[in-house]
């Protein structure tokens, strides 16, 4: 990682504090992410074609991202699906070097239709740039569940169950060369655990095959800039996955 490149997340943190209220926080280093074995951890689906209970998951013989959209937005197989405004299947290139995933829409994202909007998704924009990566032309960006839980809550387990087959074929198709998950439900779920974000995130895993690294959630992390080094690290680790590539 060139010094120019650690330069510029400094100076992404230092216009984050200035946003933010213009604070200077300290900041903690904690340990670096530098394991490059599987661990453990079991991924949820057997298959990515069978990664739910409902029949979303028996994808067309050849599926495509526009009907999984066109399904997505019809869809009412889970109480979410009653109250959105919008659902919010995701967004992004074909072949993306990066499938960032979230756990779901929150308010803006859940008027506009598309993913990660807002502060968090200004926040996660940068974090992208500061690994030379951006949303129009490297990273597909979508979420556990498609349609905004109520209150921002967390997606319930018959929720996620009902939705999970759609990311599923999202990710048959689009082969990503990585998996980033941002926040607790996001690698808990794809990775079939029930540690904090704090203890799963420092490692690679492999998501059928396909690298997978966790970090926090942007929107956490506005709240708590002492993540920050943490998520660096983890970008860092998903930068060196992308250029062994
Ligand atoms: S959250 Fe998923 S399963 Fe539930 S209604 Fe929305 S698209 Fe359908």
């Amino acid at each position: 990682m060139s010094r120019a490149i650690e330069k510029m997340w400094d100076l992404l943190n230092d216009l984050e504090d200035i946003l933010e209220g213009g604070y200077k926080t300290a900041r903690v280093k904690l340990r670096v992410a530098t394991s490059a074995a599987s661990p453990a951890a079991r991924p949820a689906a057997k298959s990515l074609t069978e990664g739910g209970t409902g029949d979303t998951g028996s994808a067309p013989a050849r599926d495509t991202l526009e009907a999984i959209e066109a399904e997505v937005r019809a869809c009412k197989r889970c109480e979410l699906g009653l109250e959105r405004i919008k659902a919010v299947p995701g967004a992004g290139p074909r072949n993306p070097r990066v499938f960032v995933i979230g756990e779901g829409p929150g308010a803006e994202e859940d008027r506009s239709g598309i993913p990660f909007v807002g502060p968090a998704g200004r926040y996660l924009d940068k974090w992208l740039s500061a690994i030379g990566l951006s949303r129009q032309t490297d990273t597909y960006i979508g979420n556990i569940v498609k349609c905004r839980p109520p209150g921002n809550r967390d997606p319930g387990p018959e929720e996620i169950s009902a939705c999970i087959p759609y990311l599923m074929r999202q990710i048959e198709i689009l082969k990503p060369r990585t998996i980033l998950t941002v926040g607790r439900i996001a690698a808990q779920v794809l990775l079939d655990t029930t540690r904090g974000i704090g203890a799963i995130r420092g490692q690679v895993y492999r998501f059928h095959e396909i690298p997978l690294v966790a970090t926090y959630h942007p929107s956490g992390v506005l709240r708590n800039p002492e993540y920050r080094q943490a998520v660096w690290d983890d970008l860092k680790a998903l930068k060196s996955l992308l250029d062994e590539a």
